[in-house]
């Protein structure tokens, strides 16, 4: 059988500008753009008070419309975590983007070496054979790329562990013309979620300390780092002022979450929770307990359940009688133990555990003000994970 061409097949999207807020489809991603402008403002300023680049992470958003926001607010670029990531935000006039990641294969260093005739692109290496494969890609690709080494500050995921490790990897890539030595990354992702400020702060001394030791090692050895690159959300507080970063990288600040929202913040630093999910009552039978449209495939729950705020713009931050307790597929469940239970129909407002794959879960994003849709933002790079 032939395809059917029929309009009505194809799936509409959630939202038009000009829509009020009860008129959009739910689940959807609701941006409260009021909140979401401070959030940029905000960590804006604070680099260019410190005299620090601000390169925010792309991954929390995937959303080229934000970046461009961004950039147009003086960030240098945006960071990816993947290469194909980079595809969409390239395609909509990014054009210094840095890979965050190590990558190990000659397809994905085929990918990166092609994209960097386009951009200003940089990767991250912990080991001499990814050296090699770039140093391949790039050269048959007549391309030139900028290489990193990231050095593990912490975390225990990627980066080599010391200074001659670190040395012998510039080396390395000097060895090879169509790669550029650009700094180090050293980024503590272990950091960002330690409750208090006081265990932040000694986290992330700890990591300015070990990187101050390599950069003086590699000084030594008379090798300058043009960049050194790092920081997240939780940190970042720390790392502006650290004196040995000259680039943070934070995404989530942009939406905040759930697990972010359990931080205590400086005044300074608290961002404002700009992003939530719009769900709807879609059962009320049990009589003791209601069900929401929106489960494990509307919002990531590693970082816990959703909360619940009950109207846009509510930022006084009070929590709602109402529990999030469980998530099926595509059912959530909502107690309370005191007050009603909301009856069927009634929309609400959850606030995901974890900004960065719950948006991954979702095509557009709905920015709001007041009661009125104003824009839908495509998540153009949700699911680009190569
Ligand atoms: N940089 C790297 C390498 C990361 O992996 C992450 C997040 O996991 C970030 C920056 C941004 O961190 P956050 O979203 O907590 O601000
Ligand atoms: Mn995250």
């Amino acid at each position: 059988r032939p395809p059917l061409h029929v309009p009505e097949l194809v799936l509409p999207p959630a939202a038009q500008p000009g829509m009020t807020l009860a008129q959009v489809d739910t689940p959807s991603l609701l941006l409260d753009l009021d909140a979401f402008e401070r959030n940029l403002d905000r960590m804006q300023a604070h680099a260019a008070r410190a005299g620090v680049a601000l390169r925010p992470h792309a991954k929390a958003h995937k959303c080229p419309a934000i970046a461009l926001a961004q950039v147009a607010r003086g960030a240098v670029g945006v960071c990816c975590q993947k290469v194909s990531e980079a595809l969409p935000f390239m395609r909509a006039g990014v054009s210094d983007i840095h890979v965050s990641n190590e990558i190990a294969g000659p397809a994905k260093a085929r990918m990166l070496a092609t994209l960097a005739r386009h951009a200003r692109l940089s990767v991250c290496v912990d080991a001499a054979q990814q050296v090699a494969v770039l140093a391949e890609a790039a050269s048959a690709a007549e391309a030139r790329l900028t290489v990193l080494v990231e050095i593990d500050v912490g975390q225990r995921r990627c980066g080599v562990g010391d200074a001659e490790q670190a040395l012998a990897l510039v080396d390395c890539i000097d060895r090879h013309p169509s790669l550029r030595f650009g700094g180090l990354q050293a980024y503590h992702g272990g950091a960002q979620h330690r409750r208090t400020r006081d265990e932040r702060r000694e986290e992330a001394r700890r990591a300015a300390e070990k990187t101050g030791k390599v950069l003086v090692r590699l000084q030594t050895a008379g090798v300058t780092c043009d960049v050194v690159t790092g920081g997240g959300t939780g940190s970042v507080e720390f790392d502006l002022a650290s004196g040995v970063y000259t680039e943070v990288q934070p995404g989530s600040y942009v939406f905040m979450d759930g697990d972010y929202g359990r931080n205590e913040w400086a005044d300074a630093f608290r961002f404002e929770q700009s992003l939530y999910i719009d769900v709807e009552v879609m059962s009320v039978a049990a009589g003791d307990r209601v069900i929401v449209d929106a489960g494990l495939k509307s919002m990531a729950v590693d970082s816990g359940l959703p909360g619940i705020r009950h109207a846009p713009g509510d930022a006084s931050g009070a929590a709602s009688a109402l529990r999030y307790v469980a998530a099926n597929d595509e059912h959530g469940i909502i107690e309370t133990d005191s007050g009603a239970l909301p009856p069927l129909g009634t929309r609400l407002l959850l606030v995901p555990g974890h900004c960065d794959p719950t948006l991954n879960l979702y095509d557009e994003i709905i920015g709001f003000r007041g009661e009125t849709v104003e824009c839908v933002w495509a998540v153009a790079a949700r699911g680009f994970s190569r």
